[in-house]
């Protein structure tokens, strides 16, 4: 079996779309229990010529923002039991937000070695960004552009030492 590599962050910092990019068509496994494959995605991913799984997580996107419970949805949490590394993204350009900082409280919880991206940072628009999540305590975060291809690189080296 494949390594596994598991994308989770807060609504909208880009974790779909960072999924397809690693995936592309080699989508492979729909689960079609309600409620499950919008949790959830896996695929075959594929970047400078590493191949893991790829796990696409929605955990943090229930309907009731209140409860971090509620958040905690139990495939995300299976996803980052299950994986080798957790792929934590952050917004660049929008810095942290008390919901990252819960995220990383919660990763730090796991036993799951934690990397952590600042994405959207397309032309170095996101280092103010990128600088802040060192606050996480979650090491050294890379810049990324999951929409432009930039940063893939640093992707790969940051993934390498996991899978
Ligand atoms: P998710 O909710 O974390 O899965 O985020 P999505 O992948 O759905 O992306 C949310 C929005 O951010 C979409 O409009 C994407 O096009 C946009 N987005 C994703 N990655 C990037 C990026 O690297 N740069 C910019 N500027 N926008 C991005
Ligand atoms: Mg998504």
């Amino acid at each position: 079996p494949l390594p596994t590599v598991a994308i989770v962050g807060r609504p909208n910092v880009g974790k779909s779309t960072l999924f397809n990019r690693l995936v592309g068509k080699r989508l492979a496994l729909v689960d079609d229990r309600p409620g499950v494959t919008r949790d959830r995605r896996e695929g075959e991913g594929q970047l400078l010529g590493l191949q893991f799984r790829v796990m696409d997580t929605a955990g943090f996107e229930d309907e009731d923002p209140q409860s971090l419970p509620g958040r905690m949805r139990v495939q995300t949490e299976a996803a980052v039991r299950e994986a080798d590394v957790a792929l934590f993204l952050i917004d660049a350009r929008e810095g942290l937000t008390p919901l990252d900082e819960e995220i990383a409280r919660w990763l730090r919880s796991h036993d799951t070695p934690v990397i952590v991206a600042a994405n959207k940072a397309e032309g170095r628009s996101g280092e103010a960004g990128r600088l802040e999540a060192f606050a996480l305590g979650l090491g050294e975060p890379f810049a990324l552009s999951a929409e432009h291809g930039e940063g893939l690189v640093d992707l790969f080296e940051a993934i390498r030492p996991h899978v």
